[in-house]
Formats: structure tokens, sequence, C-alpha cells
């Protein structure tokens, strides 16, 4: 690995990275071609119901691909996407009709009746848990967030006519004003703001208790990067900051999310919290940050779990060195 020079990314270390596909991109459009791959012994499939991947429960643990009859004997679906390739299997992602899943009460676990070999379990805590193997959370990471868009885009955004899958899942396309969809994905910049010794984190009233993260938001129309790390830091902390590195990058499939990491150069001390946003924000220094991150500060303070992009960058700024998960 030591020639592969993705080794000396930091994103290639941050979770739901290492996606082993090869995506096929040159195939989507030959319908033809798709099909043929789909019959072939090697077809395999990732499993959706609504946001929520399918896996077999097996002896070893939980298995996320199905042959395309298993697919089949599962019931009617919504969409198919090709994937990719592996140097195994040609892979797709099913997303079934929703009414396939249920909960047998209230509050039970999403379950397929009738197939107790089959678990419902989310993404987050598959991956939180290395439930699966990472390139097979990456591959999830993908499935679900073009599933995601096929779900939530099956009428034309301009005219409101139905649209239809094409490209093997990488296009919708509308019959009735020709107007042409493409999968999303929405940018989101999430910095450490630095000043000295010391680190800007934040906490979110939602979070776990005593758990701080670095800032992160939306990137909106018209802006670089670079502008919306600085209006974020502004906004949310009253900070104004300076010179911007980028860090790293990390598909965050909740729902398609792109996360760009950044450490970016604090000019100023005073903080002002924007209530709308965090319920606290403040400085800490860097022996503070290696407490929490690893889980020996003294008042219980706490970094974001391992498979999010605000570890790594903290674990960098903290230690300067990879944190490898
Ligand atoms: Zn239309």
């Amino acid at each position: 690995m030591m020639s592969d020079p993705s080794s000396q990314e930091l994103s290639a270390f941050v979770g739901f990275s290492g996606n082993p596909l090869d995506r096929l991109s040159e195939l989507r459009d030959d319908a033809g071609k798709v099909a043929a791959l789909a019959r072939q012994d090697d077809a395999r499939s990732l499993v959706f119901v609504a946001d929520t991947p399918v896996l077999k429960q097996g002896e070893a643990g939980l298995e996320a691909f199905f042959t395309l009859a298993e697919v089949e004997a599962l019931g009617p679906r919504l969409e198919q996407v090709l994937l990719g390739r592996t140097d195994e299997a040609t892979v797709f992602a099913t997303l079934l009709r929703p009414e396939t899943a249920g909960r047998a009460e209230a509050n039970g676990p999403l379950a397929i009746p009738g197939r107790e070999d089959l678990a419902l379990v989310d993404l987050r805590s598959l991956a939180a848990k290395a439930q699966l193997e990472r390139p097979v959370i990456a591959m999830m990471a993908q499935a679900k967030s073009v599933l995601f868009w096929h779900d939530r885009h099956r009428f034309c955004s301009r005219c409101g006519a139905p649209s239809a899958m094409a490209s093997a899942g990488w296009k919708r396309e509308c019959a009735a004003c020709g107007t042409q969809h493409f999968p999303r994905t929405d940018p989101v910049v999430i910095m450490l703001a630095t000043r000295g010794d010391r680190c800007l984190l934040g906490r979110q009233a939602r979070f776990a208790p005593g758990m701080y993260s670095a800032l992160a938001g939306f990137l909106e129309p018209g802006e670089t990067i670079e502008e919306a790390v600085r209006r974020e830091v502004m906004e949310e902390a009253g900070i104004r900051v300076g010179a911007v590195t980028y860090m790293a990058s990390q598909p965050w499939p909740f729902p398609a999310t792109l996360m760009i990491g950044c450490l970016v150069e604090a000019l100023g001390d005073e903080i002002t919290v924007d209530h709308t946003e965090l319920e606290d924000a403040r400085w800490f220094t860097r022996a503070e940050v290696q407490e929490m991150l690893g889980g020996e500060h003294a008042n219980g303070l706490g970094a974001p779990q391992p498979i999010a992009i605000a570890r790594s960058l903290m674990r960098v700024w903290a230690f300067a060195q990879i944190e490898k998960f």
C-alpha cells in the first residue's frame, strides 16, 4: 500500500470512504449490457427498504449481498441501480417498496414479515459498530444516497409529471417536458478553527451529553469552500477567520452529503454563540482535545465517534497524525 498515493490522503481514513467499485459509467446508457450483467452468476445487490439496509443474519454475522434471485423473492421493488463492479461481483442496489417492511409493535424493530433470517439495521449503526467490512460500508453509502434520491425525486421538479429512471439509475428523465435530473450530492463545510494552542469546538443540543465537535454548515450557491468556512464560523461563533486549509472529504450518506473538512486560522478570541444553531461553543487546549479523543477528559467531555470526519480533523490537529479505524 505504500506505493498507493491515496494511502497518504486523510480522506482515505474517514468513515464511508474506500469504495472499491469501478462504477462502469461507460456502460450505464447501454440497457442491454446492464441487463446482461444482472443475469450473470456473479451479480449481487445491496438491498434497502426506504433508508434502511436489509441484511442476512448468518452464523458469522451480518451479510450485505443478495443474489438477484434472492432480491426477487423479497417482493416488488421501486428501483434497481447499477453501482459498479468489484474484482468478484457486479453490484446493484435495490430499493424495495416501503410496505415490504413494517413493525409488529409501535416501537419494535423494523422487519420483513416471515423473514426472521433477515435484519434491518440503520447504516449509521452498522458503520459505528463496524458490523460490515469498510469497503462494504462505503458501497452501502453510495447505495443509500442514490436510492434516497430516487425515492424523493419521483416527479419532475420542473413540470410535476412522473419521472422515470434512466442510465442504470444515474439519471431520471421526464417524458412530459424532456428535463433530465441527476443525483444530488450536497456539500457541507466542516472546519476546525484554531488559534495557537487552542481550537474552537461547539455542541448542538441534540448531541450526546458532553460531546463537542467541529462547526459545520451547508455550502450555499455562489460560494467558494473558503467563503463558506469563513461565513459559517462567523455566523455560529462570531469569530473572524483567515487562511483555510483543505484537509479531507467524506461521503456522508445521511442522506446524500459530501463533508469538506478544513482547518482554518482564527483571527480573534471572543466567541459570540448563535444559540439558534449551537448550545455552546468554546476554546479547547490541545491537551484537552487529546483527553477528549482518549475518553479521559476530567469533566467527561468527549469527541465525535470515529466514523465522523470531525474526529479526524481533531485528531490530526491534536496529535499531528492520522487515526485509522
Ligand atoms: Zn417535466
